[in-house]
């Protein structure tokens, strides 16, 4: 994603408003699979503060994604910022997030970064999302199935026994 600053780049003072919007699709990230159906908003500031170049971004968006517990959809959004200044006097930047190349500052790594580092840590389609059965699969939001999935603790097992509850 590139951006024309030949406004801003030699002019003290000068400021250019970020509105873009940018692709992402579908990725897998971290055992999940993320789906942006349409472009995330890419919103800021790029300021000539004099001795650098004050670049400001938000990218906002929403995505489908599956539930850690469950695998049904979850439908989530995003929203990350980032602050970076770089200097206006070089002509040639290449960091992670920008590049920057004569009067054109690409900040397309800034938004994949910003993208991911805002997705969540879990993925649940609510925090008490009761799972699959370990046993048979059945979606236990949805129905119980009679699978025997206690595990006893052993040092209750003579208190079942007295209580003429048979095997241990
Ligand atoms: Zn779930
Ligand atoms: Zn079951």
């Amino acid at each position: 994603m590139k951006i024309n600053i030949a406004g801003v780049i030699n002019c003290d003072g000068a400021k250019l408003n970020v509105e873009k919007e940018a692709v992402i699709g579908s990725f897998e990230f971290a055992g999940n699979e993320y789906s942006f159906e349409n472009p995330v908003r890419v919103t800021g500031e790029i300021r000539n503060i004099g001795s650098a170049l004050k670049i400001a971004l938000k990218v906002e968006g929403e995505y489908t994604s599956y539930c850690d517990r469950c695998g049904c959809e979850v439908a989530a959004s995003i929203s990350g910022e980032a602050e970076e200044n770089i200097t206006g006097e070089a002509v040639e930047i290449d960091s992670e997030m920008f590049v920057l190349n004569g009067h054109v500052l690409d900040i397309s790594g800034a938004v994949e970064s910003l993208v991911y580092s805002s997705l969540p840590m879990r993925n649940l389609c609510s925090d008490d999302c009761k799972g699959l059965c370990s046993k048979c699969g059945t979606d236990l939001n949805k129905s119980e199935c009679n699978c025997d999935t206690t595990r006893y603790d052993p040092r209750f097992a003579i208190f079942r026994k007295l209580a003429g509850n048979g095997e241990v």
